[in-house]
């Protein structure tokens, strides 16, 4: 792939990165021994109050948290493995084939790793 073309596409990455992290700290919080991962943030208890419907409230909120950060930790985990192919210079090569990913493929979802024969083998 063009030089070209893969700072692009770079650009992008960096970018949706951004937007995850800005994302991901409203839900949650880094891991301080690990600043690469992300814990979802306790929902904010007010435990002077019993109100077992607030409570109730705090603990759906709090679940609700853990669904979304696990889903923007995905997408985290896998920009963040594309920009590290793009320093390794193994960027745009299907991770199941080996064969290259239609270029098509890599402007619709830049962190890809597969081509789109091996699309629903992605992990
Ligand atoms: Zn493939």
């Amino acid at each position: 792939m063009e030089e070209e073309k893969i700072s692009e596409l770079k650009d992008k990455l960096e970018r949706e990165k951004a937007l995850l992290e800005e994302e991901l700290s409203t839900v949650g919080e880094r891991d301080i021994q690990n600043p690469d991962d992300w814990v979802a943030a306790p929902a904010e208890m007010d435990t002077s109050e019993s109100d077992p419907s607030e409570q109730a409230d705090a603990y759906e909120a709090y679940g609700e948290n853990v669904g979304i950060l696990h889903n923007l930790e995905i997408r985290y985990k896998n920009v963040r493995s594309a920009l590290t192919r793009m320093e390794e210079g193994t960027y745009g090569v299907c991770s199941v084939c080996g064969e290259l990913i239609e270029k098509e493929r890599l402007e619709a979802n830049p962190a890809a790793d597969t081509c789109v024969a091996h699309k629903d083998e992605e992990v």
